[in-house]
């Protein structure tokens, strides 16, 4: 189990989710109270209770589960979490309570996207309403000895997201708004399967560019210096891929062509693409359903003009 300090009172923990390190970040913030940020999913419950340990966390001591949005990989965990921490609460965007709920549909959805990869990662189990707390826009958490975390709406990569600011490390946890960090390349990879919405994501970048902000602490994974660079380039490389997939669906471009011009124009991702389309995995999850979510986009487009 692999835990490090990062910042000011708070810790990363490296799930190792189905043995992989670097896939999967679970944060630690203490204050007076504690608070966890993504839980992964079910199956890296118990590596994320060995990382508390590791840091010193009692589970009696952690107030708040935070979650950036309920796709398997950030709080599918939260559940079976949930049991082992007697007076947490989970914090989630108010489109994502009902999935906590009631995680059937989400189960069956992530079934049908992720395939075998969902019984890997492990079915969520349904939260009591009452430990449920639902984050609007702006909201603020005080976690006690000046640690506060103050949800920032910010949909396009699923309508029921939020990211986290946090004011004493100036850090922000995007959840998947900012896309996928490989910190030996210093390079980010977009987070976009269907049904991804460019315009509404492009609007959240931008308020978490507007934040005062120094570092940003990514689900996927780690932590990244100089957020605005990141924010913006990520900005950008969301227009360049958008602007593709329009091109390329106006032209009637296959999606092997579009990818094709995506890989070729973007010079950003030109280290990480060997790693990303050598093992199957990769290629299906992170390369052609994060491209396709802008192929869509875009034939929807064309079916609005
Ligand atoms: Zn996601």
């Amino acid at each position: 189990m692999h835990t490090k300090q990062i910042g000011e009172k708070l810790f990363l923990i490296d799930l190792e989710t189905c043995g992989f390190k670097n896939l999967i970040a679970s944060y630690v913030l203490k204050g007076e109270k504690t608070a966890i940020i993504e839980t992964g999913p079910t199956s890296s419950i118990h590596n994320l209770l060995l990382g508390l340990k590791e840091v010193g966390v009692k589970p009696k001591d952690v107030a708040y589960v935070f979650v950036t949005h309920v796709h398997i990989d950030h709080s599918g965990g939260a559940g079976s979490l949930l049991k082992y921490l007697p007076n947490a609460k989970v914090v989630v965007h108010p489109r994502g309570k009902q999935h906590l709920i009631d995680p059937a549909k989400l189960w069956a959805g992530s079934q049908e996207v992720l395939g075998r990869v969902a019984n890997d990662f492990g079915k969520p189990e349904p939260i009591p309403e009452n430990r449920i707390l639902v984050a609007d826009d702006g909201m603020t958490f005080n976690l006690g000895n000046s640690i506060e975390l103050q949800s920032v709406e910010t949909s396009g990569h699923a309508s029921h997201h939020l990211s986290y600011y946090e004011h004493s490390n100036l850090g922000i946890f995007p959840g998947d708004a900012a896309g996928a960090y490989f910190s030996e390349f210093d390079a980010v990879f977009p987070i976009t399967p269907p049904p991804f919405l460019p315009d509404l994501a492009l609007v959240s970048l931008e308020k978490l560019i507007k934040l005062n902000q120094r570092v940003l602490f990514y689900s996927h994974f780690g932590k990244a210096v100089n957020a605005t660079t990141c924010l913006r380039n990520y900005a950008a490389q969301i227009r360049l891929w958008l602007r593709i997939a329009l091109e390329g669906v106006r032209n009637k471009e296959n999606a092997e062509a579009i990818q094709a011009r995506i890989f070729a124009e973007d010079s950003s991702i030109r280290e990480i693409i060997p790693a990303l389309t050598s093992n199957p995995f990769d290629r299906k999850t992170l390369v052609e359903n994060n491209i396709q979510g802008f192929i869509d986009f875009a034939e929807k487009q064309g079916v609005k003009q």
